[in-house]
């Protein structure tokens, strides 16, 4: 078989006119590279059926695996089934399972069945229904006798990804037969990209020479994406790996999916320890991105917001002359927090965040985006200061992402 590359098609005015940001797309375009399966070109069309009968034709013509997303709900501007119907001239009947799931759904539910689920569950002769765990309008897969595929999916986000990942992979894996292709992306954080790019330089000689780097910064630090082609990609994917994290020690946290703060949920978990965070400037960013972990609540106690330095005393017992004599931007002052909020809230370890968000509110001292984070538990209470930029929202999350950081690295030490 022929290496198989793909084709995204979205369908949707509201794409167009940037309505709707194409996260479809976005998610295909993941998902198929991890696949191993390269995508080769990406189409967003209106709801309009000759340009999507034309985009799908074009990629068929090519031999490819066309994902298209949109278009199948039950209103008249929905085409593309239509679509495809015309591409390989075949008629479109009511698929009688399908509607028969449809009616079963709205039964459920204890509401009449909508107009329009008839077309719903109209189906082009020759396409596979691959039904829908989480709505009405099931994905769509055809095999053309030149190796292409074109499989449709609905619009809806989580209904896309249901079918994708339920009926879709399992074909593709199916048809690729073994990995061709293996990549994994390598989480960091507190480390810039050209120190990530200079410390990869350094251990070059040790990489395989078909490992590809590529280097993705974003707000919560740099990923790495390695990509290994050919035979035995995935044993050499893993040697690669094991170069550059011996290489960036503490500074990789994770990989792929990883969050830092699932991360960061795990060894609190694995040693036992509780944590409280008392926020000033993240005004409870930080335990918003710690709650976001299903099961936190066995390790995280709480917080406190303390945004005035009122609160800052009377909450977490800061001191009003350290605050007088050094500010609440200060290495004293998130020192205090994290030992307050530890203590008040009974936590193994206290973490704090005290900074200088902006726009306004800077000194030539403590220009906008300066942050102290504090630390404390048993043994030790300390402090670190970050210097960020001007913008408030990139300051908030950038010092929330580093306050976590900041804490994982201790925890790693010790
Ligand atoms: P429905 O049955 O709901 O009509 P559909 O398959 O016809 O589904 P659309 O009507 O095209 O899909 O889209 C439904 C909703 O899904 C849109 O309102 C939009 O919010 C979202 N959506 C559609 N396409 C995309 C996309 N490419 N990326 C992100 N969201 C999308």
């Amino acid at each position: 078989m022929t290496k198989l590359v793909a084709s995204i098609v979205t369908v949707g005015e509201e794409l167009l006119v940037g309505q709707v940001l194409d996260t479809n797309a976005a998610y295909l375009a993941a998902e198929l590279t991890r696949l191993g399966i390269p995508v080769v070109r990406s189409w967003t069309v209106g709801d309009d059926k000759e340009a999507i009968r034309g985009a799908l034709a074009e990629s068929m013509r090519h031999g490819r695996l066309t994902v298209l997303t949109g278009g199948l709900g039950p209103t008249p501007d929905d085409v593309s089934r239509e679509a495809a119907a015309a591409l390989i001239e075949s008629n479109l009947s009511v698929d009688t399972a399908v509607l028969a799931a449809i009616e079963r759904r709205f039964a459920l539910l204890g509401r009449d069945v909508p107009a329009g689920s008839e077309r719903v569950a109209s189906v082009p002769d020759g396409f596979d229904v691959l039904p829908n765990s989480r709505g009405t309008a099931p994905g769509l897969w055809y095999e053309a006798d030149n190796g292409s595929i074109v499989v449709l999916l609905p619009g809806v986000p989580h209904e896309m990804r249901a079918i994708f990942s339920e009926h879709v992979v399992p074909r593709i894996r199916a048809l690729s037969g073994r990995t061709v292709i293996a990549q994994r992306t390598l989480q960091t954080a507190g480390i810039g990209e050209t120190t990530v790019q200079r410390q990869i330089d350094a251990i070059s000689h040790l990489l395989d020479p078909d490992v590809v780097v590529a280097y993705l910064p974003r707000l919560h630090g740099v990923r790495i994406r390695l990509t290994v082609t050919g035979e035995e990609a995935s044993d050499r994917l893993d040697a690669a790996e094991r170069h550059v994290r011996a290489k960036l020690g503490t500074a990789v946290y994770g990989c792929d999916d990883d969050t830092l703060e699932g991360i960061l949920g795990d060894l609190l978990k694995r040693r036992g320890l509780t944590v409280a965070v008392a926020e000033s400037c993240t005004g409870g960013l930080v335990l918003h991105r710690l709650t976001n972990i299903s099961g936190a609540s066995s390790y995280v106690m709480g917080g406190i917001v303390a945004y005035s330095n009122v609160i800052k005393q009377h909450q977490l017992g800061v001191d009003g002359d350290t605050l007088k004599q050094f500010g609440a931007v200060s290495e004293p002052v998130a020192m205090q927090m994290a030992d307050g909020v530890r203590a008040r809230l009974g936590s193994d370890v206290g973490l704090s965040v005290t900074g200088i968000a902006g726009p306004s509110g800077g000194t030539e001292e403590k220009p906008v985006g300066t942050v102290w984070l504090g630390y404390a538990d048993d043994h030790d209470t300390r402090a670190v200061k970050h210097q960020f930029g001007r913008d408030r929202r990139r300051n908030k999350d950038k010092s929330a992402i580093a306050a976590m950081n900041f804490m994982r690295q201790i925890l790693l030490q010790s």
